[in-house]
Order: structure tokens, then sequence, then C-alpha cells
């Protein structure tokens, strides 16, 4: 599914000699290159605060200790993706309420979140899943008028753009209140081990936030709120400040490969390829809008899991995500919710599935895929 080896040997002189620098300085923890991999993203983000920690997951987590959330306030968010976003709303013995996505583009639907909210909503935290932004200025707007927090999951779409209707364009994970994301080793800016970090442009819940993710310290030795220890360290940073120079042609490459698969999938009766974004619905470098974390068609009256056996055994690796939605997971099932409610995502977990998609793929690569794809469709539906 991704490429990391040949990746590396694209950057590995770089990259050797950036490590080999942290290992010299015994800056292990909290080093200069963890500034200044932080600066440099605040300036490629166009955002006032990057505050790197450990993992994406505690990312979310500490952006939602760092709203002040409480237990019982009900948290917004996505029936489909990944179980981390779910997951330390629960932790944190927040209520989440889990709704429906849009069938084309994945993302959270803005209705569902309407008829979600309650006096006792307080947060929403749309997932920018696979690469597309979720509808930022809908979701704004609803917050605005309901006295609401908006947390960017933005672990799959850094790099993307977002454009207003009013033309403006700004990254994804600068536009709500806080936002985090992972540095896992394959998403789009991965690093070779465990990283994340939150963004926001509030000065004061930047402060926060930088106790919370070292012990709820702000002096040396005084504790003044409960934090954790969540830290990312210099030897990551080193790999990830190199990375972020290539971030862009990065993504550029995966749209590339994205727009290459359409063109062979070509509007085929049973496949139904990724758009951009409404603005331009292209998959255009321009937009810049889709950032393909994933590359993910729908096949229609055709056997998903079928499929994914018969490119497996054609050596073409795939992957369902995700298979089972969150509000049928035995961790998070809950009386309230009604089958109903998930009519799109309960019919994606039937229809989806993510083919490669990396900074390597080459043409013959994504010939053989896109055909050995076709002529299953086709022998199959
Ligand atoms: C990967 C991912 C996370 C978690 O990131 P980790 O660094 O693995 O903790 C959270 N949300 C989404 C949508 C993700 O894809």
């Amino acid at each position: 599914m991704v490429d990391l080896k040949g990746q590396y040997n694209g950057i590995k002189d770089q990259v050797d000699h950036s490590v080999l620098d942290v290992l010299d300085s015994t800056a292990y923890i909290n080093g200069p290159r963890v500034h200044e991999f932080q600066k440099n993203l605040e300036t490629y983000l166009d955002v006032k605060h990057v505050i790197p920690c450990a993992n994406g997951t505690d990312a979310l987590q500490i952006a939602m200790m760092g709203l002040g959330l409480q237990p019982g306030d009900e948290v917004i968010t996505a029936d489909f993706t990944f179980a981390a976003t779910v997951e330390v709303i629960a932790l944190l013995r927040l209520t989440p309420v889990l709704v429906d996505v849009d069938p084309v583009n994945f993302n959270i639907d803005i209705d569902a979140i309407k008829r979600a909210i309650t006096p006792k909503t307080k947060a929403i935290v749309p997932v920018h899943l696979f690469g597309l932004c979720a509808n930022m200025e809908a979701i704004m707007e609803l917050a605005d008028a309901h006295d609401l927090f908006v947390i960017e999951d933005n672990a799959q779409g850094i790099g993307a753009s977002y454009t207003y209707s009013n033309g403006k364009k700004v990254k994804s994970g600068t536009i709500g209140h806080v936002a985090s994301t992972s540095f896992f080793p394959s998403k789009n800016l991965g690093c070779y081990g465990d990283g994340g970090a939150i963004f926001t442009n509030d000065d004061d819940l930047a402060h926060t936030i930088r106790g919370i993710v070292n012990h709820g310290m702000y002096v040396r030795y005084h504790h003044d709120v409960v934090g954790v220890n969540s830290r990312l360290d210099s030897i990551q940073a080193a790999i990830l400040d190199i990375k972020l120079k290539h971030l862009d042609t990065y993504n550029n490459k995966r749209r590339e490969s994205a727009r290459k698969y359409n063109d062979h999938f070509n509007n085929h009766d049973n496949i139904v390829t990724p758009t951009g974004c409404n603005s331009c619905n292209a998959l255009s470098d321009s937009c810049n809008c889709h950032v393909f974390h994933q590359y993910t068609i729908k096949v229609i009256n055709v056997n998903r899991d079928a499929l994914a056996t018969h490119l497996n055994e054609n050596g073409i690796p795939c992957g369902v995500y995700y298979p089972i939605p969150l509000h049928l997971q035995k961790a998070y099932v809950d009386d309230r919710y009604i089958e109903s409610d998930f009519v799109v995502t309960n019919q994606l977990i039937k229809e989806v599935i993510s083919l490669p998609m990396h900074t390597e793929l080459d043409d013959e690569q994504i010939n053989f895929i896109t055909s050995t794809v076709i002529n299953f469709v086709n022998n199959n539906s």
C-alpha cells in the first residue's frame, strides 16, 4: 500500500546526516531540532502555533483537554473513520455522538450534524478523510451559531488546501479552533516512528496545551493542571523537517497517481472514483484540495471482498478503510443510535476499497492495478 523504502532512498543522504547530527548533539528530547521543525511547520501551514506531541491520538486528546471539555459534554464526529477519534472522546468521559457521512466525499454530513446538536453539544470533530477537507465553511457556521468548538482531525489531510466560497484559500488544520495531526510513517507527512502535533491560532489555547503536553507544568515543578507526557523526539523532528520540504511534491505525486487511476477507470459503470472539492470538482494541483492519503473507490454491484481477495492473489495490496462503522464497534455501541441514521456508512463499508497510494507509484504499477480491477469487475458484476 505504501513504499516507505523507495521514498527513503530518495532522501537518504539528507536524512542520515540529520539523524546522525541529533545523535551527536545528545539533545534527544526537546532539542533545537524540535523547535526548528515546529517553526517551519507553522510557516508552511500559516498557523500561529504548532505544538508537537507523541502521536495523532494524543494530539486529539490533548486538544480536547485544552478546550476544557468536561465529562458528559457531547462531541459529534463521523461514524466512518478510524477509531482514534471516538476513542479519545470516550476516554475523557465525554459523550461521543456519531453521525453519518456524505456518500460522495465520505466526510461528515452537515445535515446529520444539525440533527445531532443538543443543548449538551460542546464540540464537532470533522475528520478530513482520505485527504479531502470536510465542508469546513458549513461546519464553522454551525459551530458559531451554536457556540461549539471545532477540532479538525487532520491526520489524513496535511498539506491539503481548503477554498471558501469567496475564493479564500487556507491549509487544512488552520480553520477550526484547534486541529490535530499524526506523523505515523504511512501518513502524508510521516516520520520513522510515532509523532503528532496540535495546531491553533489561539494564543491562550496554545499556552494551555503547551503545559498539558508537559505534565501540566507552566513553571518547572509547578503542576497547575492535570497533564500528560506527550513529546515528539528530536530524531523524528529532524526527519520530519527534511520531509516537510518535500511535502508539496509528495502530495502532487499522490494526486498525479490519483488522476491516472481515475483516467484508467474512465467512468466505468461499476466503479465510482474520487473527485475533488466543490470548488474544483477535479484533482488539480492548482486547487490542491485532495492530498490522497488514500485512493478509495466504490464498487457497485460487485462483491468487494472477492475483489480484494483477487487483488491480493495477484500480488496487489489493497485495504478496506473502514470495514465496520464505529457505531457498531463493541466499545462504542449505544442505545441511542438507530440504524436508519447511518444509511450511508452502512453502505460504504460494503463498497469501498482503497488501492495502493504513495509517492513512488509508477505507470506500470497503475496500469497493472487498474486492469486487474477492471477485468475482475467486468467478469463479476
Ligand atoms: C492515523 C489517524 C489517527 C491517529 O494517529 P496516530 O499517530 O496513529 O495516533 C487519528 N485520526 C485519523 C483519522 C487517523 O487516520
